[in-house]
């Protein structure tokens, strides 16, 4: 019989790697896990996490006038970019060190560098060379930017926590989850913001009255769009002050410029394959993501991928969810899938947005006229007294006699929040009436979910 160095060799030290090799080594299974970076991944390290901190940020903006009508005379502050960034950097390493101590804790190597592939069985990191019964990859993904003119003037989201001098003027290439979020965060914090998207309305996929109502809000707040833009024109110079100008052709194919201190290019990402030397093992690859069966294998049936690097649904607690189910399936023998529908999800945007199950223009699409909608748009209480435009968006998306919830939508404060609790709803296969027989907790916003009328 074979004898390898580990029975597990896990690539990328992420979400989704940590949750996988922590759970294999708790049903006793000798794992080594390499990371080239900090440990964390995307999420920790560059991504939710310090998203999130900047969302919270950004938030204190409003204050001054959100108290005014509280009572309160709270004069305008100034804001230290270097402190924020700095304090999120700390925290940052703090998590980077408390994952490392979890992998001291359940007995998983640590191995420092990128690992490639040398062959089927064996990866290489630096100059060294293990060999392992299984490998899972869970690289995670990098950001794509377009083949623009002077595309490489464009940050992408990675640089975003690093900016050395705070952008007054900042532009953002893209209309999906990181361009939308971070438009709502550097206005916060005071920059002029400027999102430009080539479609009508952000959030391409997402309802069309989530598209709408946080694109609308985004407005009231002060946020500059330029919508329908041609993509293809698109261009960014950069001039003798440092600062870019970005060019491009309108809707009515009007040409436009803008100037600013950065650009962010948040234009999709793409599964970080090419260092892996994937050919070396003979590893399958559709459509550059790494191609993998229900149970996350890869066409090699002792190597797995999980995450962001196979392209499923490319959310944290998929890639944790999908390593923690290899794990029980292989080494814990309790076979067991993660279903990739109705997963919840939340844009951290201003104001922010979160939905689980379909849309409307998917339920239609799947159920025609049995589909009914329930909707509902609202002052919160809390606006009474501070005044301003926001307004709060809630839909149920229901199907057939028995009016079984196959969708729900918000659009404003805490959406995320009441959004993840309510997604039980969909996941049980609740209905209407279910949600009618909840007693309404008053006053909140998410009562409004159980007294939809
Ligand atoms: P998305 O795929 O969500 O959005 C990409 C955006 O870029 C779209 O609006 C797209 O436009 C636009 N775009 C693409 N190419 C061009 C181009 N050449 N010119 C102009 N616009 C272009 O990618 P993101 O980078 O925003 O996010 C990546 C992933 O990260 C998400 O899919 C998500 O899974 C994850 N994420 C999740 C978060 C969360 O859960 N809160 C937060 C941040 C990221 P169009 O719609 O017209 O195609």
């Amino acid at each position: 019989m074979t004898s390898f160095d580990y029975d597990l060799f896990v690539i990328g030290a992420g979400s989704g790697g940590l949750a996988a090799s922590k759970r294999a080594a708790a049903f006793g299974a000798k794992v080594a896990i390499a990371e080239g970076d900090l440990v964390g991944g995307t999420c920790v390290i560059r991504g939710c996490v310090p998203k999130k901190l900047m969302v919270y940020a950004s938030h204190f903006s409003h204050f001054p006038h959100e108290s005014a009508g509280y009572g309160w005379t709270i004069p305008a502050g100034t804001f230290d970019w270097t402190k924020l960034r700095e304090s999120i950097q700390t925290e940052v390493m703090r998590l980077n060190k408390l994952h490392i101590s979890f992998l001291e804790k359940t007995n998983v190597e640590l191995i420092s560098g990128f690992a490639k592939f040398v062959d089927a069985h064996t990866v290489a990191v630096g100059d060294r060379q293990f060999t392992a019964e299984r490998i899972l990859i869970a690289v995670g993904g990098e950001a794509a930017k377009p083949d623009l003119p002077g595309m490489e003037y464009a940050i992408t989201s990675k640089e975003m926590f690093l900016l050395p001098k705070f952008p007054q003027r900042f532009a953002v290439i893209g209309g999906g989850y990181i361009g939308t979020e971070f438009a709502g965060i550097m206005h916060g914090l005071g920059a002029k913001a400027t999102q430009i998207i080539r479609d009508r309305y952000i959030l391409r996929g997402f309802d069309e009255d989530v598209r709408t109502n946080v694109q609308e809000g985004m407005v009231n707040h002060g946020i500059n769009f330029h919508t329908c833009i041609d993509s293809s024109s698109l261009t960014i110079t950069k001039n003798s002050d440092d600062s870019l100008t970005i060019n491009f052709k309108d809707g009515s194919g009007s040409p436009q410029s803008l100037e600013v201190d950065a650009v962010l290019a948040a234009t999709g990402r793409q599964p970080n394959l090419a260092p892996l030397n994937l050919a070396q093992a003979g590893i399958e690859i559709v459509n550059n993501a790494i191609a993998v069966k229900e149970d996350s294998c890869t066409n090699q049936p002792h190597i797995y991928a999980i995450g962001d690097c196979t392209n499923r649904v490319n959310l944290t607690p998929v890639a944790i969810a999908e390593g923690r189910a290899f794990a029980d399936t292989v080494y814990g023998h309790t076979p067991r899938f993660i279903s990739h529908t109705n997963i919840p999800s939340a844009v951290f945007s201003q104001p922010e947005a979160a939905t689980v199950g379909l849309s409307e223009e998917q339920a239609k699409a799947l159920y025609g006229d049995r589909v009914k909608v329930y909707k509902t748009k609202f002052r919160p209480m809390f606006y009474s007294l501070a005044g301003g435009e926001a307004r709060t968006m809630m839909k149920l998306i229901v199907v057939g006699e028995e009016e079984r919830v196959l969708g729900l939508h918000m659009v404003g404060k805490d959406a995320a929040e009441i959004i993840q609790g309510m997604s039980l709803v969909v996941t049980m296969g609740g209905c209407k009436k279910d949600l009618d027989n909840t007693m309404a907790m008053h006053p909140t916003a998410a009562e409004e979910f159980v007294t939809m009328r």
